[in-house]
């Protein structure tokens, strides 16, 4: 049965990075709600238009809508071995109560919760080099995970673009934001969290994170 891990951090911690490339490297399914959400707006769901709203002027997607979003992922969750990550979900008290409440009458619990520490400083220039696929959402970074072609997709030849909610004035509103609302979160996670440091190189936090995973060299 799939373990449930929950991959916390402000945006551009790099947390998005580590799970996509866990992903490529084990067996293992990444829920992110960032891409749920864009997926929503795209396809302009009652859901998605009020998504859209909240976006759009840098605030924090309320948390009956994640919920809304969540819950049939959940309950559809695959009985095969491997790893299901959350990216970037819960980001609130009320939400890790829900999550934990819908695991529970699952007969689930999380098994480990990363957090992915990084400052304003060090996030600002992330994000800065961060590119996305026009098609596929595929993303990238210019330095740390740069497509074999400057600005084309790897995956599928689209071009990369920068996306609006990676503007530095958005996202400086998203990181405090992010911070104000997930201090009491990571209080809550105390006894299940792991802290991963970020300020290191790309392989020392994939180490960081394989070893929180008990699963060494192999993965
Ligand atoms: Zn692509």
């Amino acid at each position: 049965m799939k373990k449930i891990y929950v991959f916390l951090g402000p945006p551009g911690s790099g947390k998005g990075t580590q799970a996509q490339s866990l992903r490529q490297s084990m067996d293992c399914v990444v829920v992110s709600t960032g891409d749920l959400l864009r997926e929503e707006i795209k396809r302009e769901t009652v859901l998605g238009k009020k998504i859209q709203t909240v976006v759009e002027s840098g605030g924090l997607v309320p948390d009956e809508l994640l919920i809304a979003i969540i819950e049939p992922l959940v309950s559809g969750l695959s009985q095969e071995p491997g790893a299901v990550i959350f990216d970037g979900f819960p980001r609130t008290v009320g939400q890790a109560k829900q999550f934990d409440q819908l695991l529970s009458t699952l007969g689930r619990s999380i098994e480990q919760v990363l957090y992915f520490d990084a400052s304003l400083e060090l996030v600002l220039e992330r994000i800065s080099g961060r590119r996305i696929c026009s098609y596929c959402s595929h993303t990238y970074h210019v330095v740390h995970v740069p497509p074999k072609q400057t600005n084309v997709c790897d995956e599928c030849g689209h071009s990369l673009i920068v996306r609006d909610d990676d503007q530095a004035n958005v996202v400086r509103k998203r990181y405090q934001a992010y911070c104000d609302q997930t201090a009491i979160l990571r209080s809550y996670y105390e006894d299940r969290c792991a802290v991963i440091d970020t300020s290191q190189s790309l392989k020392v936090i994939t180490r960081a994170v394989l070893d929180t995973f008990g699963c060494g060299n192999r993965c």
